[in-house]
Formats: structure tokens, sequence, C-alpha cells
């Protein structure tokens, strides 16, 4: 793989320390061998350094392993991750929770 598609990939990425999205500059790859990278990144925003190792997949054959059918996979594949905020709000609403489902659920008891 060439070095530029290697830096093109780690724009993808944001620096941990700030959430600055990393520029192709800001990545230098030290080496490879085979499919793993050893790279340098020096944040433009915030100047943290982090040595990566990245394991980048050449090959085609490439399959994705998950619990979800096709149908849902499309349904989700553009969705957002989870948020800090959203991951509190479930955390705020499980300490709360009583464990009764058909009341979320609307579900009543005939
Ligand atoms: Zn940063």
């Amino acid at each position: 793989m060439e070095e530029r598609t290697v830096k093109k990939l780690m724009t993808s990425l944001k620096c941990t320390s700030c959430g600055h999205n990393y520029q192709m500059d800001d990545v230098k790859v030290l080496g490879n061998h085979q499919d793993l990278y050893f790279l340098q990144v020096t944040c433009s925003s915030c100047h943290s350094q982090f040595l990566i190792t990245a394991t980048i997949n050449t090959s085609d054959n490439t399959q994705i392993i998950s619990d979800l059918t096709d149908a849902e996979f499309v349904k989700f594949q553009d969705s957002r991750s989870p948020s800090a905020n959203d991951v509190l709000d479930m955390h705020s609403f499980l300490k709360e929770f009583d464990g009764d489902f058909s009341g979320i659920f609307g579900y009543r008891k005939v």
C-alpha cells in the first residue's frame, strides 16, 4: 500500500487529546512489515505525539462479523456513533430502572 494511502486513512481518526482530525501532514510512516504499519502522528492542533501500530488489510476478502441481518446492516450503516452524553443518559436510565419492561413498552396484562 502506498504511504499516501496510509496517511489518507489516518485522516479519518481524531486526536485522543483534543479531538482534532488528523491531517495527512500529521502522519509519518516509520516503516512497515507486510500489512503492519508503524506510524508517528503529531496532532497539528495540540502537538500531542503518538506512536501507532496499525494493521491495514489490503486483501479484498474482508469479512464483517456481526449479529445484524443484511437489512439491519443497511439500516444502521450511516447512523452516528453513540456520544458520551448518550452513554450518560443510558447510565442514568439504568440506575433508576426497576426492571419493568412491560411499563416501558406499553404492554398491558390481559
Ligand atoms: Zn490534538
